[in-house]
């Protein structure tokens, strides 16, 4: 978009709570700053405290959670923004649902970390909560998580650090994202 001078376009990061996906997100944000290109954050946790406050965590609301998020995603994109989602978004069923509304602007990026490393993480406490049940429907836990087949970058996160990852995402997405130049 002319106006923006960049080109809109969607980093879907999914995986475990845990994974790194917020934190991978941040360092991208940052990294684009310093090129000039604007971006927006879209997480589970933010639209749950508004849009989608009317959503649990079955797989029905899951999807919901999903297809709402992609939406929300479609419309800034489609006006040049560059949006980083960063959604659990554990079926592959929750992943067709996006990449159906987004079609070319989807770019799904696999945050990969394995269940105990999440768990020793416990950024959040809520493995401890989910492993004395006193949280329901915990992804990983005690609600499924499918490894995605089709993710167009895989990040591991045991093994590297933020940087490194963010490093590997920004060369993947580099000429999606890049500046429009003015004529
Ligand atoms: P999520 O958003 O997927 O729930 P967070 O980003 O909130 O996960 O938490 C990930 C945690 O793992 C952070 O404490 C972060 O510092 C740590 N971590 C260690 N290595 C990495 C890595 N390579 N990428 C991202 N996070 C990492």
């Amino acid at each position: 978009m002319k106006l923006m001078l960049q080109k809109g376009t969607v980093i879907w990061m999914l995986g475990l709570s845990g994974a790194g996906k917020s934190t991978i997100s941040n360092l991208l944000e940052a990294q684009l700053q310093t090129e000039n290109i604007f971006s927006i954050q879209l997480d589970g946790d933010e639209l749950r405290k508004g849009l989608n406050k009317n959503l649990g965590f079955s797989m029905e609301d899951r999807a919901e959670n999903i297809r709402r998020a992609a939406e929300t995603a479609r419309i800034m994109a489609e006006k040049g923004i560059v949006v980083i989602c960063s959604f659990i978004t554990p079926l592959n069923a929750h992943r067709t649902i996006a990449r159906e509304i987004l079609g070319e602007m989807y770019f799904e990026v696999f945050i990969d970390c394995p269940l105990s490393v999440c768990q020793q993480r416990d950024v959040k406490g809520l493995y401890k909560m989910a492993g004395n049940n006193t949280l329901k429907n915990f992804t990983g836990i005690s609600s499924a998580f499918e490894k995605p087949e089709n993710a167009d970058l895989v990040l591991l996160t045991e093994d590297q650090t933020p940087q490194q990852c963010c490093d590997h995402l920004y060369a993947a997405v580099s000429s999606r994202v890049t500046s429009l130049q003015l004529t």
